[in-house]
């Protein structure tokens, strides 16, 4: 009899003890979910994880914890951090094998970081999963253009704008690349380590292959200055200037396009000559510092270093530099953060030779190493002027003091 006693003693005590420890764990998820609410993700982990590795199969933990790593996955592709995003929704997996938007969210950060084959697998997999989802077939739409898959690229935005007739984005995407694909299937193809060449080949001359040539150059080139080697090939298209200006829409002074895939409009060449390896370097510059700092990047440092680039193959004389300095007409360096599309035809050449030479006394007097540094900080979203203080500021300046003594030394 005591003994049943005693062991009844000892189970309430076990039972009490027990719903004190599930009353502190239902507290924690509860200050989670205020977390969560707040759209504080990772400190909903923070709260949540050790909370999972207790009561691993607590089923409201473990939705709790999908949840966070899906939000925090896309705070991540918002903040341009996407290798951060792919990591974090691979955990999330873990917690939620069935949320198809782990597969979806992860493919489209491993796209716009350029890893296509890993985001092909997942875009894949999320389709699988959901089937014809307008969303999924975007994105899956937009790695089969930008692989070169044009075909399959159409077909896919076709699906989704069958399903989402209204969508703006989609609509134009696919008629500009239903024109693009008028043009590029009449086109020849050459193909080297690092690039994939379309271009009207007359079968004369050796234009293709000394196009290749100077493309490698220029990969070499910038991939030794800034420390990138894109690992994928990327598409260059040769348009003559009418089927230029019609695909692309571009002013008449645009040389050339990046747009993901370097278009240029100078079809119908007979020799590959420095103005034409200055041109394509100019905009495969373009797609390495799109390559480190995503889309964020102000214009007078992308144009600065594409025309770097290109005038290291060609040298001309400034045009209106000199005399807008002298007529103190120069640009704000603020003014060219933005698109020179916005800027009068008139003031564009002085716009390139302004980011130029600013550019280049960056880097002959700190050297090429912070320009990638600084390059980094734009995928972070990092304004221009922080991202000069952080950079710069170890040699007791910011970009208002060097534009200051920039402009003494033109
Ligand atoms: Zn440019």
């Amino acid at each position: 009899m005591r003994i049943t006693l005693l062991t009844l003693l000892l189970l309430m005590l076990v039972v009490a003890d027990l719903s004190a420890s599930s009353r502190s764990l239902w507290r924690k998820n509860e200050a989670a979910i205020a977390q969560i609410e707040q759209q504080r993700f990772t400190e909903a982990l923070d709260l949540l994880l050790p909370l999972a590795a207790e009561v691993p199969t607590n089923k409201t933990i473990r939705k709790n914890i999908a949840t966070s790593y899906l939000g925090a996955g896309q705070q991540q592709i918002h903040a341009g951090a996407y290798l951060r995003a792919a990591e974090l929704l691979q955990k999330g997996k873990e917690y939620n094998d069935q949320e198809c938007r782990f597969w979806l969210l992860r493919g489209i950060a491993l796209l716009k970081n350029g890893q296509m084959g890993e985001a092909e697998i997942e875009l894949n997999e999320a389709w699988a999963m959901s089937g014809d989802e307008p969303l999924v077939l975007q994105y899956l739409g937009l790695l089969y253009y930008q692989t070169d898959r044009m075909y399959e690229a159409v077909d896919s935005w076709q699906r989704a704008l069958d399903l989402d007739p209204g969508n703006k984005v989609l609509i134009e995407r696919l008629a500009k690349a239903r024109r693009e694909l008028t043009i590029e299937k009449e086109l020849d193809h050459d193909y080297s380590a690092h690039f994939v060449l379309n271009y009207a080949d007359d079968g004369k001359t050796n234009i293709g292959g000394d196009i290749l040539d100077a493309l490698e150059d220029s990969y070499t080139w910038a991939g030794a200055k800034l420390r990138v080697y894109p690992e994928r090939q990327t598409t260059v298209i040769l348009y003559t200037r009418r089927q230029f200006s019609g695909l692309t829409g571009s002013p008449e002074w645009s040389a050339g396009l990046f747009d993901g895939k370097i278009r240029l409009p100078i079809g119908g060449l007979d020799q590959v000559d420095d103005r034409v390896r200055a041109l394509l370097t100019h905009e495969f510059m373009h797609l390495i510092v799109r390559e480190i700092a995503g889309d964020k990047t102000p214009f007078w440092l992308n144009e600065g270093l594409a025309e770097l680039a290109a005038r290291e193959l060609r040298q001309v004389p400034f045009e209106d530099l000199v005399e807008a300095r002298d007529n103190n007409q120069l640009f704000a360096l603020a003014e060219l953060e933005g698109s020179f599309r916005k800027i009068a035809p008139q003031r564009v050449g002085l716009a390139y030779e302004q980011s130029y030479s600013f550019v280049r006394y960056l880097i002959d007097r700190f050297g090429w190493y912070p320009m990638a540094e600084l390059l980094q900080l734009f995928k972070r979203r990092v304004s221009a002027t922080a991202a000069m203080k952080q950079i710069f500021g170890e040699y007791g300046v910011d970009l208002f003091l060097l534009e200051r003594d920039w402009r003494r030394q033109i």
